[in-house]
């Protein structure tokens, strides 16, 4: 398995402004450091105590993103270091990053994870919750989070059309929320979809993160 060359060969296929998050979860720090070494330096983990870890472990000049679902009490581990939380699924969460980030002096970039797989295990708001947190007065006292995008999974299928109904789906809350409460915000712009099986489909539907584990560390 050549990371290196797994990783150009993604690489070469996305358009322009597009963000590889290169998923390590389960993978060493060993195998971590093959596509540092390659020069790739974005890495995603979706358990709190994993990523930490490897924090500590590896180079302090990679930018880690948290992808899974985030435990209240895990958030202060992470507050510290980490560059993008994909994983807000509720109000609390937001607003315990929001204390955590306070305390370590930072304003941590977030994306609110959306439920759109048709599966009922996956994480995720539904449109109306969103709106609720937005539309708070309690959500616009938060000065240390900041929203820049969405994130979601779509159902493992095969059936191709219903992941591109679903990535476009997700695309167009995404358009809504842009329209509605950030008009003004040029930060509020990622789209985060797209794993080893279904980031193409996700490019073509929007994507501006793509978040690949096994295409390029192989199976876990
Ligand atoms: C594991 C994981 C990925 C990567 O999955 P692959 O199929 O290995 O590319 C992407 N996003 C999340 C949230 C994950 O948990």
């Amino acid at each position: 398995m050549d990371i290196g060359k797994n990783i150009a060969e993604i690489k070469q296929t996305l358009p322009e402004g597009v963000k590889l998050v290169a998923v390590s979860k389960k993978k060493t720090p060993e195998t971590i450091m093959q596509a540092y070494n390659a020069g790739h330096k974005i890495f995603g983990e979706n358990k709190a105590q994993e990523l930490i870890q490897k924090q500590e472990e590896l180079p302090k000049d990679i930018e880690w993103h948290f992808i899974g679902h985030l435990q209240t009490n895990k958030a202060k581990y992470l507050a510290p270091f980490v560059n993008m939380i994909h994983g807000i699924d509720s109000f609390k969460i937001l607003k315990t990053v929001n204390r955590e980030a306070q305390k370590n002096n930072r304003i941590i970039p977030c994306l609110l994870q959306f439920h759109i797989a048709q599966e009922s295990s996956k994480f995720g708001l539904s449109e109306e919750e969103a709106h609720e947190i937005l539309d708070s007065d309690e959500y616009k006292a938060l000065k240390n989070v900041s929203i820049v995008g969405v994130m979601g999974m779509a159902t493992y299928t095969e059936d191709e059309q219903q992941v591109r109904n679903e990535f476009r789906f997700l695309r167009k809350i995404f358009d809504k929320l842009k329209k509605e409460y950030f008009p003004r915000k040029k930060g509020f712009k990622e789209i985060s979809m797209g794993m080893s099986d279904d980031y193409q489909i996700a490019l073509e539907e929007g994507s501006t993160i793509v978040r690949v584990g096994s295409k390029i560390f192989g199976s876990r």
